[in-house]
């Protein structure tokens, strides 16, 4: 058995009470089975704001922002569902670091309702994460986020389709200037994905830079068209 399934089995007394009719996770009003009450759930931060097609930060009138116009990300454009305000980053940290795998199915759904209307991509990748870090956490979360987006809109996926080759610094704890050398070089792809368009997932989208180096190597692989699917968009303050 693999790292990956006997780390998600030992976690199942965790997961148990998931499958479980349960309450709310945000507010334990008791709930017919599902994870968030209908009340919880309208009151999540949608990112329901004019932005920026490509990076989703709000923009005037839906046009593409001063940063984009003078350094275009890689990837060509940007869906989130959510901003990154509470309540929405202690589901997704309830989710990553106290593997409540519940918190993900509402936040999976509304990511697939977000992207209905976009362009469809061929396959879908998703952010991976390094082998030491998915031996640390067990999972990765963006893959579970993927598997979900995946079924819900019948794309495929390619598990495996990107690999981390260097364990780089978290970048949580780095300068945001300094997140980019951080990156360098920091992921590999052996796909061939000549004429394909492909979409990118992720939990979060913080400043981009890990969305951006993603691309870049998937650009290398002859992706035509990037799109960058997440979760929450962390808005500058
Ligand atoms: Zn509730
Ligand atoms: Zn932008």
């Amino acid at each position: 058995m693999s790292n990956y399934s006997s780390a998600i089995l030992n976690g199942c007394t965790n997961f148990n009470h998931l499958i479980l009719p349960h309450d709310c996770l945000l507010c334990g009003a008791a709930n017919g089975g599902d994870a968030l009450c209908p009340a919880c759930h309208a009151d999540l931060p949608w990112h329901q704001a004019a932005q920026c097609p490509r990076c989703a930060l709000p923009s005037t009138a839906g046009a593409l922002c001063g940063h984009c116009l003078q350094h275009a990300p890689a990837f060509d454009r940007t869906l989130a569902a959510f901003t990154y305000d509470f309540p929405l980053d202690a589901l997704i940290q309830a989710f990553k670091y106290g593997h409540q795998l519940a918190a993900l199915v509402p936040l999976a759904a509304a990511l697939s309702q977000r992207v209905l209307a976009a362009p469809r991509p061929d396959v879908l990748i998703a952010m991976p994460l390094h082998p030491l870090r998915l031996r640390e956490r067990g999972f990765n979360q963006a893959l579970e986020l993927a598997k979900i987006v995946a079924k819900n809109l019948d794309l495929p996926l390619l598990p495996h389709g990107a690999t981390r080759i260097r364990a780089t610094a978290p970048q949580v704890g780095l300068p945001w200037k300094q997140r980019a050398g951080n990156l360098r070089g920091a992921f590999s792809c052996s796909v061939d994905l000549h004429g394909k368009h492909v979409a990118m997932l992720d939990d979060v989208m913080t400043t981009g830079t890990s969305l951006h180096e993603l691309a870049l190597t998937l650009r290398r692989q002859g992706a035509r068209e990037i799109s960058a699917w997440v979760v929450a968009r962390t808005l500058p303050d």
